[in-house]
């Protein structure tokens, strides 16, 4: 894995926390949270190339646009996870319609 993909697959890895459930953050933030938390092999140059990345190509982390930022409530593109109960009560719906017909 190259260094960058490194970058990539430990900002991935920060959102699967689940305390970082349903929350966005824009590129700036991120920064500051991944040089805290995240891996301490990266330096903060490196996360910002990776999260300017994940801007551009999201893959499985969604970028909104619509709603302000975790940290600094500012209304800019951000990244992150959609949160868990979402998911699971769309599961709850296609469950009750199998179960009640
Ligand atoms: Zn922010």
């Amino acid at each position: 894995m190259t260094f960058d993909g490194f970058a990539r697959a430990e900002l991935e890895n920060f959102f699967r926390r689940q305390e970082e459930r349903g929350k966005f953050y824009c590129s700036t933030c991120l920064v500051v949270q991944l040089t805290r938390r995240g891996a301490r092999k990266v330096v903060p140059v490196a996360w910002t190339a990776a999260i300017e990345e994940a801007f551009v190509q999201p893959g499985r982390l969604p970028v909104r646009f619509d709603r302000p930022c975790e940290a600094c409530k500012k209304h800019r593109p951000t990244i992150g996870v959609e949160p868990l109960n979402r998911e699971v009560s769309g599961q709850e719906i296609v469950g009750s319609l199998k179960l009640n017909p």
